[in-house]
């Protein structure tokens, strides 16, 4: 019996027909797993009548809906390799994707309807589907096509090794990179989550993380059906109208970035009723463990950290809620039949897996398990590099402690040599996010004649009155900052800019420090 996405789901169908499946809050919709099926079913067979096959590509662009949602099975149950892209991308950055993916149908919405009528007449040979009402001239309507089809089972064979899906990475460090997964891989993802954040059929999830990312989707939404809970779909973060849904829909888990939970406890707590939250995952950022504190403190739940990439499906290690007090910081132990190592960085190549780190000592970290990728889509040579020697290398410098614990220090990319010394920017900020005075901080290093590099520092206050001398005061005395690890110049802004993951684009700060140095 081969484990797909598509049978995960028809377990839960056949198990709670009845039982409520999604509640879509920007159209005020909800499905039982039985009524759901059907609308699956549905578009499975309209996207069949539009001639994709098993192995065609099927891209979505749009904010979270049930629609995505739908998507993601309908594609799994065809063979159809599900391709979710992106809503923050601009239309050259779209049409990378729409040209290196060739997908065969783009479903979107009206959110972001500029961009594909930008773009549209260059992709003669794809059809354009349109989920709200009114399709632009160039687009069918979605919902009239799947209206039109027939809700029972496709019989397409599809087996767990086949590819089930392109995503693409955040660009956190360049252009994207399209992840190709298997079903089996995310099968095994799924399971990994269902253990760590201890899923039951009880538990009602709140998708608000971007569901086109693998954090949401796979360590949120799809292992929630897989353990035969609901989700309930809020089309975008917003710190208030989650407060308010965990109330009216008695939330139990959730998924957030360490920026949306910062945003979160930025609320007056007190104006909602939240007793039925139980626990947050985190991830896809580091985040500071005085914020982690904040979130036990004021919100009553554990929390509970997820660390990975893409690449890997994404989560590789878990830090469970037991051990956020003891091990603050860190990022966890590896997942389900993963193995973690973390080796001596080579600067002419890919590292070699096995040229292990002492204990303690930091390096590259690698990782090889059920859920790595197979491979970068139409980049044979990309892949090599990231996968050599079987290993997939993560470009994170990190180490193990005695207890197999993972602590992440940074990028490879992102770290500072100021004076010859390495500085790692996440241990600057975390020593500034403690401070009241801080709302956000990002650390970059910035060209120095003397030093090499100096360490900058990015702030956005939340007490206007903060100022610089009193920051530096506050590293001057910490106990976990070396004198030269110090912020040697502080820029404080309105916002640090993220992408849609919630990642602090480093590369836009370094930019901008640069144009107005220049
Ligand atoms: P690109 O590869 O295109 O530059 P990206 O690496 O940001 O973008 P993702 O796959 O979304 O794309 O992110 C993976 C990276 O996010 C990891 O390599 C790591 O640097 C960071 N990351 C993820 N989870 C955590 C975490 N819990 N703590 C610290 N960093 C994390
Ligand atoms: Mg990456």
């Amino acid at each position: 019996m081969s484990t797909t996405i598509g049978r995960i789901f028809d377990l839960t169908v056949m198990k709670s027909p009845n039982k409520e499946a999604l509640y879509d809050v920007r159209k005020d919709l909800r499905f039982t797993y039985r009524e759901w099926s059907d609308e699956v079913n549905r578009l499975a067979n309209a996207l069949m009548a539009e001639g994709v096959k098993k192995g065609d590509r099927v891209s979505t662009f749009m904010f979270n809906t049930e629609e995505l949602g739908t998507a993601f099975f309908a594609c799994a149950k065809i063979g159809a390799v599900f391709n979710p892209i992106n809503f923050r991308l601009q239309a050259e950055e779209v049409a990378f994707i729409l040209t290196d993916a060739a997908p065969k149908v783009v479903l979107f919405e009206e959110a972001v309807e500029p961009v594909i009528a930008s773009i549209e007449n260059r992709f003669p040979h794809t059809a354009f589907w349109f989920i709200d009402s009114a399709a632009p001239d160039y687009a069918a309507s979605y919902h009239e096509k799947v209206k039109a089809a027939e809700p029972k089972a496709v019989e397409t064979e599809v087996d767990e090794n086949d590819l089930y899906a392109i995503m693409y990475t955040s660009g956190t460090t360049g252009r994207p990179k399209g992840v190709m997964h298997k079903h089996r891989s995310m099968a095994e993802q799924s399971l990994s989550v269902i253990g760590a954040t201890k899923l039951e059929a009880g538990d009602v999830g709140l998708v608000t993380a971007p569901m086109f990312h693998c954090a949401e989707l796979h360590c949120a939404f799809l292992p929630r059906i897989h353990a035969g809970g609901s989700n309930v779909i809020l089309h975008q973060f917003h710190p208030k109208k989650v407060l308010e849904l965990i109330d009216s829909e008695k939330i139990t888990k959730f998924f957030a970035a360490p920026t949306m939970w910062n945003m979160i406890l930025q609320e007056n707590l007190a104006d909602y009723n939240i007793e039925s939250l139980k626990l947050g995952l985190y991830g896809a950022a580091p985040m500071a463990p005085s914020l982690v504190h904040a979130c036990h403190e004021r919100l009553g739940i554990k929390l509970v950290q997820a660390y990975g990439m893409t690449e890997m499906g994404p989560a590789i290690t878990f830090l469970p809620e037991d051990d956020q007090l003891r091990k603050a910081g860190a990022a966890g132990q590896a997942c389900l039949n993963h193995e973690i190592r973390v080796v001596k960085p080579n600067e002419n190549g890919p590292s070699d897996p096995d040229e292990l780190a002492a204990p303690g000592e930091s390096g590259e970290i690698i990782v090889q398990g059920p859920c790595m990728m197979m491979g970068y889509f139409n980049r044979e040579e990309a892949s090599e590099k990231a996968m050599h020697g079987g290993w997939y290398h993560s470009g994170d410098i990190g180490y193990l402690d005695e207890d197999g614990y993972l602590w992440i220090k940074d990028r490879v990319d992102d770290m500072i040599i100021s004076g010859g010394e390495n500085i790692y920017p996440r241990e600057v900020e975390d020593v500034l996010h403690a401070h009241e005075g801080v709302l956000d901080v990002a650390i970059v290093g910035m060209p120095d004649d003397r030093w090499g590099e100096s360490v900058t520092a990015f702030v956005v206050k939340k007490d206007p009155g903060v100022t610089e001398e009193e920051l530096d005061e506050w590293c001057k005395n910490s106990e976990s900052l070396a004198n030269y690890k110090r912020p040697r110049k502080y820029e404080f802004v309105e916002e640090l800019p993220r992408n849609a993951s919630g990642k602090i684009q480093k590369f836009v700060l370094r930019k901008r420090m640069e144009d107005v140095l220049t």
